[in-house]
């Protein structure tokens, strides 16, 4: 059998393509593309020549196409998937067929390189110890909410994905649910010319956001709950003793 390979691909800057996804482009059988136009642009851009067949592969055909993809790989094809930007499966199509190929038993493997996640978080200068991802907020602002005071009590670093038409009421609401003190970044346009980070507490990149509206793509971090904390915001959990005591 031949085999799915998922390549990252840059998320602003092509000369972050690695030698890799470069050979990738130019000897896969087939290039399945979250968008076909978005990936011959890419291709231009390095200068390379796509020499297999390209086809389609975004969220809404990608659980109808990953048979065919995968019929392809067996018998003997190599199918390269990249999204429109950074690495494939995160908040992007390529998991169907990740799935699917593990189902039916084809090899499976990944040509790694930029995303949003792991550059915003090393960026942060937040912990990286121990971080969630948490992609993007609810679009409502009810359940954004809800979710954000969800997530109050989380101790490890949390990285959000955002748009910049919903920045401001997502700071809103962040400033609402965790309060004006933990330390977060806000970091946009990574790799790009006008690559930002704005480093501060949750009430200073408010401030900043309301002053000086942020464009582009953007990625929040937010450092996590200190111990105390994370006590306040668990739910009152009885002890074996208190349990004991009420079964009495
Ligand atoms: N698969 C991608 C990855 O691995 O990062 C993520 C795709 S998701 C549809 C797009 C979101 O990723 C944007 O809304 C933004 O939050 C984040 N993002 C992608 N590129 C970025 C960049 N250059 N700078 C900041 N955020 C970026």
């Amino acid at each position: 059998a031949g085999t799915v390979v998922l390549a990252a691909t840059p998320i602003g800057n092509a000369a972050d393509a690695s030698a890799r996804l470069v050979a990738l482009l130019e000897h896969a059988d087939v290039v399945a593309a979250e968008d076909t136009r978005r990936l011959y642009a890419l291709a231009n851009r390095l200068g390379v020549h796509v020499g297999g067949q390209v086809v389609a592969n975004h969220d809404h055909n990608e659980h109808g196409k990953a048979d065919s993809l995968l019929d392809r790989v067996e018998q003997g094809a190599t199918v390269l998937v990249v999204s429109d930007a950074g690495m494939p499966t995160i908040n992007d199509p390529g998991l169907a067929i990740v799935r699917r190929a593990i189902e039916r038993g084809l090899p499976v493997t990944c040509a790694p390189g930029p995303s949003a996640v792991l550059d915003a978080l090393a960026l942060s200068g937040l912990p990286t110890d121990r971080f969630c991802y948490e992609g993007f907020l609810p679009r409502k602002h009810s359940e954004r909410m809800q979710y954000l005071r969800s997530m109050k009590g989380e101790r490890r670093t949390i990285v959000f994905y955002e748009t910049l038409h919903r920045i401001a009421d997502s700071m809103d609401d962040l400033l609402a649910a965790f309060g004006p003190d933990r330390p977060m970044a806000l970091c946009r346009e990574l790799t790009k010319e006008y690559e930002q980070i704005r480093r501060g507490t949750i009430g200073e990149i408010h401030e900043s956001v309301v002053n000086d509206p942020p464009r582009g793509e953007m990625v929040l971090v937010i450092g996590g709950a200190s111990q105390e904390e994370a006590q306040q915001a668990a739910p009152q959990s009885l002890s074996v003793q208190e349990l004991a005591q009420l079964a009495k």
